[in-house]
């Protein structure tokens, strides 16, 4: 059997470094700065690229090509390269692929820290960014302009969790000859592979749920071979790479990747059924909703709803507060994609410095509550929400 043809599980489990040294089991650590050569002449063809080989731990390890090896498997891709944490990997993408004076037409809701590079570093090299809303795919097309280089949006989306048509904006990106750049990070690549809808580069903050259990820091980029040597060759020489202790962490990690997200899923499904009919809560959005306005694209593109479920309680500022307040089990936390369930108000909190209006183009309203559904026992993680929404 073909590594290509085996499963998503057994390619997460199988990937693995070939031939260590004492034939170990379990992929040992790599803790080392740099390789060492031969001789001269080793050393001169392997620096000229001559020579495939590990030559120093900025540029590539063992670790690190294993983690990157199994993300490629999983989603699909030809090659990749892995960064010290998600944002390094957005960061780098974008700077190695864009020149001065290069457009970017993005989704307006994009993780905070994307969109504050779009809105406060790019300008800086005179790259500039037009967005598009979640429910205005349509108008896409019209922002394109002679410059614009990429297309870039995350499905589903930081905090919102709105899902984008991604087969369509993969169409959109053909026709115009753009590269599209989709952050995979809210699905895993168990649940959507955005290469088979026409993405180009597929980015994930592997600090969520590729690592699940809230340890270490991690990002990488995986896609068309020629793309990802220029990442490479950017990421070479400016030193964002994932340290090999992380990505040991992180390939042991993807072991368990299926097992986990089916939970996390099954558990999240379950939470927003019990929220759906509950008196203090306006609304819920959830990928795997019948009520969620991107049901059928969801159903279409992922394999699963996700972990993140956001909902509004009722009483504005002051019922989230005093939701928040109530919590006596999950964790209130900014993080996400952890086993831990862990609540967060992006009202009071991650996005309390955006202005009105444009909290309300990314989805967000004063009662909104995201909850990251952890993998404790779903009826204790409900008790709790319930427990929380009855002091309101
Ligand atoms: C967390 C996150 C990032 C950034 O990842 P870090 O590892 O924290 O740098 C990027 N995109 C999305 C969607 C995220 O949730």
């Amino acid at each position: 059997m073909s590594k290509n043809s085996q499963h998503f599980e057994t390619q997460a489990v199988r990937t693995q470094t070939e031939k260590t040294q004492f034939l170990e089991h379990s992929t040992p650590m790599y803790l080392t700065s740099g390789f060492t050569f031969e001789d001269s002449e080793e050393m001169r063809a392997s620096f000229a690229e001559e020579k495939e080989r590990n030559l120093y731990s900025r540029f590539s390890n063992p670790n690190t090509s294993e983690f990157v090896d199994k993300i490629c498997r999983l989603e699909g891709a030809e090659d990749g390269y892995a960064f010290a944490t998600g944002m390094a990997a957005v960061f780098s993408t974008f700077a190695a692929l864009l020149d001065a004076g290069d457009h970017i037409v993005s989704a307006r809701s994009v993780f905070g820290s994307t969109h504050t590079l779009f809105t406060k570093y790019f300008p800086k090299w005179n790259i500039e960014t037009s967005y598009f809303r979640v429910d205005e795919l349509e108008k896409v097309e019209t922002l394109i302009q002679p410059n614009t280089k990429i297309i870039y949006a995350e499905s589903p989306t930081n905090p919102g969790v709105d899902v984008l048509d991604l087969e369509a904006l993969g169409k959109i990106a053909k026709e115009h000859n753009l590269l599209l750049v989709v952050d995979n990070c809210f699905a895993t690549p168990y649940l959507q592979n955005p290469i088979t809808f026409g993405a180009d580069l597929v980015i994930h903050s592997a600090t969520k749920l590729i690592d699940g259990q809230g340890r270490v820091l991690g990002g990488v980029t995986v896609g068309k071979k020629e793309l990802i040597r220029e990442i490479y060759l950017f990421s070479r020489n400016t030193g964002p790479a994932l340290s090999p202790f992380n990505a040991w962490v992180l390939s042991k990690s993807l072991e368990t990747l299926a097992v986990r997200v089916e939970k996390h899923c099954e558990n999240a499904l379950k939470l927003a059924q019990f929220l759906e009919s509950h008196p203090k809560v306006n609304w819920v959005k959830y990928p795997f909703l019948k009520s969620h306005p991107k049901y059928d694209i969801a159903k279409k593109q992922m394999k699963l709803g996700g972990n993140i479920v956001a909902f509004e309680v009722k009483g504005g500022v002051q019922g989230g507060k005093t939701f928040f307040d109530s919590i006596q089990m999950c964790s209130l936390s900014a993080n996400l994609g952890d086993t831990r369930t862990i609540v967060t108000h992006p009202a009071s909190t991650t996005h309390s410095k955006l202005a009105q209006e444009d909290k309300a183009v990314v989805g967000i309203t004063d009662g909104m509550v995201r909850c990251s559904v952890g993998l404790e026992h779903v009826d204790d993680i409900i008790a709790d929400i319930e427990q929380a929404l009855a002091r309101i």
